[in-house]
């Protein structure tokens, strides 16, 4: 069990009391009826699944009932802030990466991880089999 900090009730509550509800600051169509169907249906039905930061809607259901945000590293699930509706994040993918550029924070950014032994053991031991 871990607490999330609901900006409205301004404290941390059990994770329990709040349920996600998808991916946050999803913009209608404008006009709705001059946009095309492929627009529309992107707009409905297809959402971003990031390796990395994603910001999502979360309600606190059991408690103050309102929505709001977090972003959420979604490779280790820490939760890296929340802020009210109609609040832009303080931290994005863009300003995590221009922090690793410059050494203070380590991302995970969807590459290729290496487990175990790198090439050149490998070759090494293929190489003592001979
Ligand atoms: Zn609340």
């Amino acid at each position: 069990m871990f607490n999330i900090y609901c900006p409205y009730c301004e404290e941390h509550r059990e994770e329990e009391e709040f349920h996600p509800k998808g991916q946050a600051h999803i913009q209608r169509p404008t006009d709705p009826d001059a946009c095309s169907d492929k627009a529309w249906g992107d707009y409905l039905f297809f959402r971003d699944n990031p390796r990395g930061i994603h910001h999502e809607l979360w309600v606190h259901a059991v408690g103050c009932r309102k929505f709001f945000n977090i972003t959420r590293h979604t490779v280790s699930y820490a939760i890296l802030e929340t802020y009210k509706m109609g609040e832009q994040p303080t931290i994005t993918a863009e300003s995590l990466a221009s922090e690793e550029k410059q050494g203070d924070v380590q991302v995970a950014d969807g590459g290729l991880q290496t487990v175990g032994a790198s090439d050149n053991s490998v070759s090494e031991s293929k190489g003592a089999k001979v």
